[in-house]
């Protein structure tokens, strides 16, 4: 089986080709863009997706050496997302899907997220279920009761901003560029994770909040640059250290009261803020101090990808789940 699959709900336009629950190709272009702009602009992603896409699943499948009249079904991120960028990934696989006459397969990003963790890759274990996963992205921030393929039962989620946007917004209060999470990371594995303390936000149960940890930097920021304006150039790799460190406890923290509460003790991460340096070292910790087993994606099925499409579209082709040309893109949909 061969799926190619579609990928363009925020501002990445990328197209991959699984043979069956292997990567053949997996091609993402970024928009540089939204940089200068401090975030992602809907018109200019909506109009830089519609100059990728043809060049994009042109690379895959031609780095897959497969052609068109190969395919098995074409599989495409349905939502959540961007309405702008969604509809020029739908509209393509849609008349592709007609063109070749084969399934289309509509995905949820959220839940390719998840099960990108069973991508066939040499040096991956693949989870049984049930199992955790703790989603981490610039839109979400959740905590998952993975029962099946497609029974996912969300336990805990962000009240506020997800994890992904406290990463970019503190990045944002440092004057560093859009996306600053990756910045934020790199400075911190240079830095005094205890050098500045900051309060964790109290939130029952399983849910979490980003909102006060935002502002709370926002202040010690403003306060500390009122008595030394080079403060944050002195001592940018122990605020970014600080912040990091705050956040992978609360993180942490919740995550333990899942496993916990649940008794499951498979734990997998997912989405753009797992390609964290901090994150992935403290869950790898986890596994020898709480008898853990983790599930680290592997670097390029972190932030968005097609791939992880293309897993989702492979495991619904087994199904015969499919969609016909009615099917419209979400900008809010469930797992
Ligand atoms: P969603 O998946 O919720 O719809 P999205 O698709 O926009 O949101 P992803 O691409 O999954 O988000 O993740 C992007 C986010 O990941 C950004 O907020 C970015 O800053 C963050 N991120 C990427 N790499 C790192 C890193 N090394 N450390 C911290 N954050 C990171
Ligand atoms: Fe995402």
């Amino acid at each position: 089986t061969y799926i190619l699959s579609i990928e363009s709900s925020c501002d990445d336009t990328a197209a991959a080709v699984l043979e069956n629950a292997k990567v053949l190709s997996n091609v993402v272009a970024r928009q540089a863009i939204h940089e200068e702009y401090g975030g992602v602009v809907p018109e200019l992603a909506s109009r830089a997706h519609q100059q990728n896409i043809v060049p994009v699943i042109d690379v895959a499948l031609k780095k897959a050496n497969i052609s068109r009249d190969q395919l098995s079904a074409v599989a495409f991120t349905q939502g959540p997302g961007l309405m702008g960028s969604l509809l020029v990934g739908t509209s393509f696989a849609k008349s592709m899907a007609l063109a070749l006459d084969i399934p289309l397969i509509a995905v949820n990003h959220m839940q390719a997220h998840i099960l990108a963790h069973f991508i066939d890759e040499e040096g991956f274990d693949k989870p049984d279920f049930p199992f955790l996963a703790m989603t981490i992205s610039g839109g979400h921030t959740q905590i998952v009761k993975v029962n099946s393929f497609f029974d996912m039962e969300v336990i805990g989620e962000t009240t506020d901003d997800a994890v992904g946007e406290a990463y970019d917004k503190s990045a944002k209060i440092l004057g560093l560029p859009y996306p600053g999470g990756p910045l934020v990371d790199k400075y911190a594995q240079q830095g005094n994770p205890k050098a500045y303390a900051f309060t964790k936000p109290k939130v029952p149960g399983l849910d979490f909040s980003f909102s006060g940890l935002k502002t709370q930097i926002l202040y010690f920021v403003q306060k500390n640059v009122a008595e030394n304006p080079d403060f944050i150039k002195d001592n940018m790799n122990d605020i970014c250290a600080s912040i990091q460190y705050t956040i992978i406890n609360i993180l942490m923290d919740k995550l333990k009261l899942a496993v916990k509460e649940t008794g499951i003790k498979q734990v997998a991460i997912g989405g753009g803020v797992s390609a964290n340096s901090g994150i992935r070292g403290t869950l790898k910790e986890a596994e020898k101090k709480y008898g853990w087993k983790t599930f680290i994606p592997k670097f390029e099925y972190t932030t968005d990808n097609a791939a992880m499409i293309g897993i989702v579209g492979y495991h619904k082709y087994l199904e015969h789940q499919f969609n016909d040309a009615s099917v419209t893109s979400k900008a809010r949909i469930e797992l």
